[in-house]
């Protein structure tokens, strides 16, 4: 078995250690024998370079850098949509999901339009403080820890949240929301990087993916992950 895995612009989005999420994904699969490729995808991929990823990876980035990259998802916008609609397995962490909804203010209130895949909208934070620390949130596949720090408020729509904030803001520190989940994509506010502590979630990532790509259920081997779920339960038990 083989997964490819596209991770969306590293030289631009990559805040807070979220290269840290390819790195996991990559040695989770070796460590199982599973061939694993990751591709950068940049301004000068081609879209086959896209279409063909089983994971598709985004990371943070400041609001200059989102600025650079929507105008080069923007032009990418229909191959995107169509994968992630028909079941394509995604992460997407705080600034890149933030284009992934219908809009993205940023601090210094310049609308910067989005792709309009997660129903969702993400408001200015202008004039108010940032929202950063750790964040702990209950979700469908287990409790998750990461490390927040946005300035943008995120409201969903008519899409699920990843998860309810147990301590930390979340999608925007009023409602309680963290993330959302479309199909088989996650979209989260946790760097951290997120992976590395949340072991399932990497492990949900893996599975969907190969079971889209080989169109049978897959269990996967499991792996001594006792270090991880230390730093897990590390924050949750400091918070
Ligand atoms: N620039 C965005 C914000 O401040 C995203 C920041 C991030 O990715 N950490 O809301």
């Amino acid at each position: 078995m083989k997964i490819i895995i596209g991770w969306l612009y590293p030289d631009l989005m990559s805040t807070y250690g979220d290269r840290g999420n390819i790195i996991c994904l990559t040695k989770r699969c070796q460590w199982r024998d599973i061939d694993v490729q990751a591709k950068n995808l940049t301004p000068e991929s081609s879209n086959k370079d896209f279409t063909d990823c089983d994971i598709i990876i985004g990371g943070g980035a400041q609001d200059r850098q989102q600025g650079i990259v929507i105008a080069d998802l923007l032009k990418r916008k229909k191959e995107l949509a169509a994968m992630l609609e028909d079941g394509k397995v995604g992460l997407f962490v705080c600034g890149s999901p933030q284009l992934l909804g219908h809009y993205y203010e940023t601090a210094d209130q310049k609308k910067l339009p989005g792709l309009g895949i997660f129903d969702m909208a993400t408001h200015s934070g202008f004039g108010k403080p940032r929202l950063i620390g750790n964040l702990v949130a209950k979700t469908d596949l287990g409790v998750i820890v990461g490390f927040e720090n946005h300035s943008g408020r995120t409201y969903l729509g008519n899409v699920k949240p990843f998860g309810k904030v147990l301590t930390g803001f979340g999608n925007n520190g009023q409602d309680k929301t963290e993330g959302a989940w479309y199909k088989n994509c996650l979209a989260t506010y946790s760097h951290g990087p997120l992976l590395p502590k949340n072991p399932h979630i990497a492990d949900w990532l893996i599975t969907k993916a190969l079971e889209q790509k080989y169109h049978h259920s897959i269990t996967l081997e499991k792996l001594d992950d006792s270090l991880e779920w230390q730093a897990h339960q590390f924050i949750v038990n400091n918070r």
